[in-house]
């Protein structure tokens, strides 16, 4: 199919350079495979579509950099649709909360040291003759860079194009079906009211299904509403939510810097993430906790696997290396978050989700609150990634 067209060549490609993206392709490039990393956007910095809030496992487990994060967080406040408040605390540093457009372009400079190749500005748009290379191994991947088309071939290909991912869809893998959507502003510039804390709103009304949320760590102030996007107007919500905590806190001096806002998945990991042209990490993957909505962990966790199993299916050929990446299997932990999101998202009266609340301040009730926002479950844990390829071995063969 390829013979006779000049195809600049690859192991990898990798699509979308969110935090799925940027930490597969630094470990696999660290690992020496010839990676080319893709993305539409013309910055890692531009259209941030996440709080960062990384919890304590992820903290520990990975080196993020310090200048890339705001100060500890270790109390919540979790409101209920009356507003009763009750306080949970820790003695740990339980969140941080991620300067996300410099923690990506630090991610970048990694990924460019480790010699990938960059291209911003640049859409995946398809794979060619997709069907022929079912036999053979390898893609050619179409890309399209202000109006003018590009091809390559590569090895192999990884979908870090999120929550509605099209890699997935061309590879014919599982697809995202059920989502929340988040809105956020970002503020500079509110006076910290005492400790850096994280404020959770449980109203069907504001934000049906998920939260309506403050995070202020004494620099940053993300104000925020989730839910079900058939069931509220997100931006409507997000403005009654921000007049409501104009009361609560001095927003009189305040900056806002940042709007945003995206897609969550929530339906679970996905059964189908791989198959011997590609896999998918991230939100493609749907690796995103159906109760919390947290997808960072999982990004970093799943990434760190995969990049792992990618490297070796290149240096060994074996296909048996890519069954270990196995999306029924990480599914299989999420079971009790998946009905627990059923549960939440069935609750539409605020006055059940009152009762559930005043259950919740109660012991020994209070310790599920506990184990939601402090517990240490999370993705499941892969083994530790230490991709490579060996000499030689690099240079795709399609
Ligand atoms: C409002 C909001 C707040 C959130 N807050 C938190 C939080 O505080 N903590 C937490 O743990 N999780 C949070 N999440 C979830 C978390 O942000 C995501 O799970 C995570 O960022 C997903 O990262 P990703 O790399 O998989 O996808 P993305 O960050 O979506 O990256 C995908 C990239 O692919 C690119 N792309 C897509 N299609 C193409 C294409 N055709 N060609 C080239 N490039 C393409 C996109 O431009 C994008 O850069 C939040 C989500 C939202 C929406």
């Amino acid at each position: 199919m390829t013979e006779g067209i000049q195809v600049e060549r690859f192991d990898v490609v990798v699509v979308g350079a969110g935090l799925a993206g940027l930490q597969a392709t630094r470990l696999l490039a660290r690992g020496g495979a010839r990676v080319l990393l893709v993305e539409r956007k013309n910055s890692v910095e531009d259209s941030v579509h996440t709080t960062g809030i990384f919890v304590r496992r992820t903290l520990e487990d990975f080196d993020l950099p310090r200048e890339c994060l705001g100060p500890p967080v270790r109390r919540v406040k979790l409101y209920s649709p009356a507003r009763r408040a009750q306080v949970l605390e820790s003695g740990h540093d339980e969140f941080r909360v991620g300067r996300m457009g410099r923690l990506y372009e630090r991610m970048l400079e990694e990924c460019l040291d480790a010699r990938a190749a960059w291209s911003p500005a640049t859409r995946y748009a398809g794979l060619e003759g997709a069907r022929d290379f079912e036999s053979g191994g390898g893609v050619v991947v179409r890309l399209e860079r202000a109006g003018v088309e590009r091809r390559v071939a590569a090895r192999f290909i990884i979908g870090g194009d999120g929550a509605r991912s099209r890699v997935a869809r061309d590879l014919g893998l599982d697809e995202n079906r059920e989502w929340i959507v988040g809105v956020e502003d970002v503020f500079r510039g509110v006076p910290p009211e005492g400790e850096p804390c994280f404020h959770c709103f449980l109203d069907p009304r504001l934000a049906p299904g998920y939260l309506a949320w403050v995070v202020c760590d004494g620099e940053e102030t993300h104000v925020g509403v989730g839910g079900y996007a058939q069931d509220f107007d997100p931006a409507r919500a997000l403005e009654e939510f921000r007049a409501e905590m104009a009361r609560r806190f001095d927003f009189t001096r305040a900056r806002r810097v940042e709007r945003r806002g995206g897609r969550i998945p929530v339906g679970g990991v996905l059964k189908r993430i791989v198959c011997r042209r590609g896999l998918l990490v991230g939100d493609a993957a749907g690796a995103v906790s159906p109760l919390t909505a947290g997808g960072l962990d999982p990004c970093m966790r799943l990434s760190s696997h995969a990049a792992e199993v990618v490297a070796r299916y290149l240096s060994t050929g074996d296909e048996a290396a890519l069954a270990r990446y196995s999306g029924a299997r990480f599914r299989s932990r999420f079971l009790s978050r998946l009905w627990m999101r059923r549960a939440l998202s069935s609750v539409r009266s605020p006055a059940l989700l009152e009762a559930a609340c005043a259950l919740s301040r109660r012991a020994p009730f209070d310790s599920f609150a506990r184990h939601v926002f402090f517990g240490r479950g999370s993705f499941p844990d892969a083994a530790p990634a230490r991709p490579s390829l060996k000499a030689g071995e690099s240079g795709a063969a399609v």
